[in-house]
């Protein structure tokens, strides 16, 4: 029985098309880039394959991400980076079109909301946005709160709790921010970013794909692992991260396939072509 599960996962990972990965822990930490990385790029192109680079970082922008992922030795053109924040600016331009938002987020998320069109306000707003803002300033907190005591729509970048740093290291991402917020008001936010699967909705329609022809690679299991999932696409953790073999057994809903890196992904599609 277990052979079979595990021969169908493998005619699923072969299956598919557009493989979608994560960064933080599962490419690189810091600028460690990890060992087989930048070859499994190389090596899903080679095989007929697409890949983005995926992320519900929502501190930086997009643009920042390609000259980042070119300085670490990564193929990366603009088709190839879809970041939390641009969902989050999309989603904005769609469901909330012309409604001005307040904005609790760094220099680049706010740039980056702009660039689809959303009007930033520095007080009341019908919507309140927050995204990692590593630049965090007491001001904007207390617009945020002010908008979601008067009812405003509370939507969110990614739900991560921290974002892991070398050495073991973390820092508090939007969903600790958000935390706050939701301690002092009461209300909880939607969050655009990985879970939720509209961000991998979006991508299979714009490449005219089905979801079960994509793979979604990462190292945490509550947003990589729970995007694929909910997405009905393929998932492939990866113990190079936060998750340990222990977390993985503890899950009631197993990710279809875990491996040690990325490493043994390239090498397992190199073989199979
Ligand atoms: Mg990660």
């Amino acid at each position: 029985m277990k052979r079979e599960t595990e021969y169908e996962n493998r005619q699923r990972l072969l299956g598919c098309k557009l493989f979608l990965l994560d960064m933080d822990g599962t490419l690189y930490l810091g600028d460690e880039v990890f060992p087989g990385a930048i070859e499994l790029m190389h090596t899903l192109e080679k095989t007929g394959r697409h890949y983005i680079y995926l992320t519900n970082n929502s501190s930086r922008a997009g643009s920042d991400y390609i000259v980042r992922l070119q300085r670490l030795g990564f193929p990366c053109e603009e088709e190839n980076v879809f970041t939390a924040g641009m969902a989050t600016g999309l989603y904005l331009q769609q469901q909330h079109p012309g409604e001005k938002v307040c904005v609790v987020g760094t220099k680049a998320f706010r740039k980056e909301l702009e660039s689809y069109g959303v009007e930033i306000a520095e007080s009341k707003a019908p919507v309140v946005c927050v995204g990692f803002d590593t630049e965090l300033v007491y001001r904007e907190l207390e617009c945020a709160v002010d908008c979601l005591r008067n009812g405003a729509s509370f939507i969110a970048a990614n739900p991560d709790w921290v974002c892991p740093m070398p050495a073991g290291k973390v820092l508090p991402d939007c969903g600790s921010i958000c935390a706050l917020l939701t301690a002092a008001t009461g209300k909880k936010p939607v969050y655009i970013g990985k879970p939720n699967r509209s961000m991998v909705d979006l991508l299979a329609e714009q490449r005219g794909l089905r979801n079960q022809q994509i793979c979604c690679v990462g190292d945490r299991l509550y947003t990589d692992i729970a995007v694929a999932q909910n997405a009905g696409a393929v998932s492939v953790c990866v113990l190079s991260g936060e998750t340990t073999r222990e977390m993985v057994d503890a899950q009631e809903r197993k990710p279809d396939y875990v491996l040690p890196s990325v490493r043994e992904l390239e090498e397992w599609i190199r073989d199979m072509g």
